[in-house]
């Protein structure tokens, strides 16, 4: 598996990923902890070694499973949305690749991610970026149920397109949380940041439009 081999991360790639940070900012992207956490992950290390320019181009990309790893916008505005403070505890729907789930890491925090494809999930188990980080939990799961023995989470990320707004995530989210999730049908959602005001009261905000593939229900063994 083309992931499990050692990879060269020199001043081209690094040269490339500053120029994707000044493309992030060009389109708005302020949080300086959130540019400076893209400028540090390897996004080439996620793609196959034949698409290296790509990978720092601003855009999404099919990876294994019919899956794709967002386009790095897309990460960066979610990710500045959420507002992490070091030591939050986030729980992220839809691994995929573990872009974003890296991306988060680097932000010194506690990241529980859920993949429910097992052909991802076991794929980033062999990815060696992913050692780098002991504060990364993955599981194999339905994103729908969340992870009600760790809750309550302080942020809650759903990188795929839902339906509606998760129940039960919702009432996994602490008093003071965010939840960031792109709502709606297929090709089109609407992203919306939920907060959670300390008594309990929830507020939403459109914060435009995206597209994401589908979150869908329950597990998928397919290896
Ligand atoms: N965060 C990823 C985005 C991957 S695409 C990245 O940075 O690359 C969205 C992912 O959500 C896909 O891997 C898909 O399999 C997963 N997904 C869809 N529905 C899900 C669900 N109910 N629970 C968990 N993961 C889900």
């Amino acid at each position: 598996m083309l992931h499990s081999l050692p990879r060269e991360d020199n001043y081209m790639h690094k040269g490339m990923r500053k120029q994707l940070v000044q493309i992030l900012r060009d389109k708005g992207i302020k949080d300086e902890n959130v540019l400076a956490a893209i400028e540090r992950v390897p996004r080439h290390f996620f793609l196959d070694p034949a698409f290296e320019r790509q990978s720092y181009e601003d855009r999404a990309f099919p990876i294994t499973a019919g899956q794709t790893i967002s386009q790095p916008y897309t990460v960066a505005f979610q990710t500045q949305l959420l507002d992490i403070k070091k030591f939050d505890k986030v729980l992220e729907i839809g691994t995929g690749s573990a872009y974003q789930a890296c991306v988060l890491a680097e932000l010194g925090i506690t990241l529980y991610t859920i993949e429910r494809q097992r052909a991802l999930y076991d794929h980033v188990g062999q990815f060696m970026l992913i050692k780098k980080y002991p504060n990364i939990k993955r599981f194999y799961g339905d994103g729908f149920e969340g992870l009600p023995s760790f809750a309550p989470f302080d942020k809650i990320i759903i990188t795929c397109g839902a339906p509606f707004v998760p129940p039960k995530l919702l009432t996994q989210l602490k008093p003071g949380g965010i939840m960031v999730v792109p709502v709606g049908d297929e090709g089109k959602q609407k992203m919306l940041r939920i907060t959670k005001d300390k008594v309990g009261n929830v507020t939403e905000e459109e914060m435009g439009n995206f597209m994401f593939v589908p979150m869908l229900q329950g597990k998928n063994h397919t290896k």
